[in-house]
């Protein structure tokens, strides 16, 4: 699997002395692990996956080959990614989140041609127990409730929960939930931060002293929900 051009260039060579990697874990050949991060007890890291600076690996997880992981990420413990996640920076996987492989699967051996890719934007944070069907993308700054089932796109700063998922709101970068009233614009209670109400499915943050017009958005969830009944 090739490497995802926004990994490209930000990754060291494997550098096992500079990063922690519990003797009783297992990192097969070849893989590359960023400075700073550390693999705690009994975790498995399969062949060609990469994983970038500081991030925390917890016990007992299990990274199937192929897997991309940014900088900055904590994946907790009996965590499972299955080949085709990328996961960008400043994410939290809770414990014993599951991320499979296909959408349809057998017992027999699968065809890794037809894996399809889960991307996990950066900053969002997954609740314990979570799963995630593969083929589908969480929003940067999306948050999951904990024992959620993720069978569907969800979008930047988008609070999600349970199954079937259901949409609870929105969140800005600090956490603080966002309302929105009558009008499309609105501020963080906490934090100040400005975001544009684009449609039901989609909000973005606005710098500041920007209109929602203005060039200078920060971002765009370009995802938008296959259904309509969150
Ligand atoms: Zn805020």
């Amino acid at each position: 699997m090739p490497t995802p051009e926004w990994l490209k260039g930000r990754l060291e060579v494997c550098c096992n002395e500079e990063a922690f990697i519990h003797e009783s874990s297992y990192v097969d050949e070849p893989c590359q692990i960023g400075h700073g991060s550390s693999i705690m007890h009994f975790s498995h890291i399969m062949a060609n996956s990469v994983i970038g600076s500081h991030c925390q690996i917890g016990q007992h997880v299990t990274i199937h080959p192929g897997v991309f992981i940014g900088n900055n990420v904590r994946i907790l413990n009996n965590t499972l990614l299955n080949s085709g996640v990328i996961i960008e920076d400043d994410v939290y996987c809770g414990p014993s989140t599951i991320v499979a492989p296909l959408k349809y699967i057998r017992g027999e051996a699968a065809n890794i041609s037809t894996i399809q890719p889960t991307l996990i934007r950066r900053n969002a944070s997954i609740g314990a127990n979570t799963t995630v069907a593969a083929g589908f993308t969480l929003g940067q700054f999306s948050f999951i409730e904990a024992g959620s089932v993720v069978d569907r796109n969800v979008p930047d700063f988008a609070l999600v929960y349970g199954n079937p998922l259901q949409f609870a709101g929105w969140r800005c970068e600090c956490g603080q939930l966002i309302k929105f009233t009558i009008a499309n614009i609105t501020s963080c209670s906490r934090c100040g931060k400005r975001y544009s109400r684009q449609s039901d499915t989609e909000i973005v943050q606005l710098r500041s002293g920007s209109t929602p017009h203005d060039s200078n958005i920060q971002s765009r969830s370009t995802i938008r929900k296959p259904q309509s009944d969150y």
